[in-house]
């Protein structure tokens, strides 16, 4: 591989990758680059990249699908949270508890 700026030739280099993703580091071991010794220049062959781009495509899927299950997580409890509620309100109408003097703690959501 010959570099484009300055003609050298460019020396493979295998190296590990890490990029952000969403707040999230993707991280792909052993990605394939070229380097330049005399100008610096850093070539990401087309494979390369087009793995990289799958990668992160991955990681993208990934990642909304932790969230997704979170979120799940999260409604799960605040029905949870909501039947508990309606259960002490009914047990208040029922009288089983006194409001004043057996007043159930908040629940927070
Ligand atoms: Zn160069």
């Amino acid at each position: 591989m010959i570099c484009k700026y300055c003609g050298s030739e460019m020396k493979r280099i295998v190296t590990p990758f890490r990029r952000p993703v969403k707040g999230e580091v993707l991280e792909v071991k052993d990605i394939e680059v070229y380097f330049c010794p005399s100008c610096g220049a850093l070539l990401i062959p087309h494979e390369t990249a087009k793995f990289l781009g799958r990668k992160t495509g991955e990681k993208l899927l990934q990642v909304a699908k932790e969230r997704g299950r979170i979120n799940d997580i999260k409604a799960h409890l605040r029905e949870m949270t909501e039947k508990k509620l309606k259960e002490l309100e009914e047990d208040i109408r029922k009288g089983k508890i006194k409001k004043k003097k057996d007043a159930p703690l908040k629940v927070f959501t």
